[in-house]
């Protein structure tokens, strides 16, 4: 009798090669070139496939989900859901991590901050990232890969396509056919997904291990634990009243996403695997097409968490007390600031400078955190998909409920 060979699942190879990463980086603290110089270019080259195949998937998933839905006001609707939803938790997560912040404010290192040095980025203005949304140019969204442009120049081609009647028979059979094929192309990459993990993680522990043992140790401990008190308040409740899901399938059927996420610290890289995971949760294609994609450039709430958690220790290192009305500002830019930012490793850092600069404080104070941001950011791309898939499922139940509201008036 031919004995079966059993397969183990994809969650499981993700994590024995995340656990082995860990494993193999700590070994390898003292050989952290060999492992920047030959095990990181082999991240690169997964990763770089994984960013190859976001575009056409994210472009096509949208058209063929706007398409099927046939609506332009559903599509209206979604839209508005996942919107609020995406403020409101960011605003909670902000929140969360200004009161961890100043709950472990005792506990924070005292770090010099004389001769600090760091350049920030110009801040762009609000009205200007508005602007940005929409493209003036037919290739550009997909050269640059901007989630934002993509998205507009799918739901404009989506509805052209529901616009133009009888006639859009080919051009849906066409969307459908090339959204199959990028979709199983995506499949093909993702069975890499292990090896990518163990080439992605394995060099930011041996690069990194011995600082997290360094004196920012409880700076970083604070993000996590406010992280973790996030994902398990915030989305575990949404997921249940509000998306219908226990809190244990939906961090079971994350899982996969989840330790992607953390490796590989870019919630664009892991869109792909986030709608597969997404899928398996019951979330319609047609809306976690449209809900991840959108959430993977305007939602972070690990960013918001980490911002809050940073401004305070920051704060602290430069003996300012954060008065209320600061605290609220920081709220409030934090949360705008999600907004436009790319979601691609370090992109976070980048916005603390705006948090700063709003309620005045030194920007050179990111030098302070600058050389652990990689470990910082691991958990708040973590939070941030968490987040989208979150959103995904919430929406998905209340779209579901609305219809079936509807067919029963019938
Ligand atoms: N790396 C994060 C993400 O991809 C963004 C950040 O740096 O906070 O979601």
């Amino acid at each position: 009798m031919k004995k079966e060979k059993k397969k183990l699942s994809l969650a499981v190879q993700i994590f024995i090669a995340l656990v082995a990463a860990i494993i193999v980086g700590l070994l390898m603290v003292n050989h952290s070139d060999f492992a920047t110089s030959y095990i990181k270019p082999f991240g690169t080259i997964f990763l770089n496939l994984v960013k190859f195949i976001v575009v056409p998937i994210v472009l096509f998933s949208i058209m063929s989900g706007i398409i099927s839905m046939r609506d332009i006001k559903k599509v209206g609707s979604i839209g508005l859901k996942t919107v609020v939803f995406y403020l409101c938790t960011t605003a909670f997560a902000i929140i969360i991590g200004l009161a961890g912040g100043n709950v472990f404010k005792g506990l924070f290192p005292v770090v010099a901050t004389t001769d600090l040095t760091y350049e920030a980025a110009e801040a762009v203005p609000f009205m200007d990232t508005i602007v940005n949304i929409f493209p003036s140019n037919f290739i550009s969204p997909m050269v640059n890969a901007n989630m934002l442009q993509i998205i507009v120049m799918a739901l404009l081609f989506g509805f052209s396509i529901i616009l133009i009647g009888e006639r859009n028979q080919r051009i849906i059979d066409g969307v459908n056919t090339l959204n199959d094929v990028f979709m199983k192309c995506m499949e093909m990459i993702l069975k890499l997904s292990p090896i990518g993990v163990f080439c992605l993680l394995c060099p930011v522990i041996a690069e990194n291990g011995a600082k997290i043992i360094g004196s920012l140790a409880m700076v970083l401990l604070a993000a996590y634990i406010c992280y973790f008190v996030h994902a398990v308040i915030v989305y575990s409740l949404s997921a249940k009243v509000l998306g219908g899901v226990s809190a244990v399938t939906f961090f079971k059927e994350m899982m996969p996403a989840i330790m992607f996420a953390f490796s590989s610290a870019s919630s664009v890289g892991t869109l792909p695997i986030n709608m597969e995971c997404t899928e398996k949760l019951g979330v319609d294609r047609e809306i976690s097409s449209f809900v991840l994609p959108l959430g993977a450039t305007i939602n972070m709430d690990g960013t918001a968490i980490y911002q809050g958690v940073c401004a305070i220790f920051i704060a602290s290192c430069f003996g300012i007390e954060l008065t209320l009305p600061q605290m609220v500002t920081i709220v409030l830019t934090a949360t705008l600031a999600s907004i436009g930012t790319a979601g691609v490793p370090g992109a976070g850092m980048v916005m603390l400078a705006m948090v700063l600069t709003s309620v005045g404080l030194p920007v050179e104070g990111i030098a302070l955190v600058a050389g652990v941001d990689r470990i910082f950011d691991m958990g708040r791309t973590t939070v941030n998909i968490t987040g989208d898939a979150c959103c995904s499922v919430v929406v998905s139940n209340l779209e579901r409920k609305k219809e079936a509201r509807k067919g029963s008036q019938k």
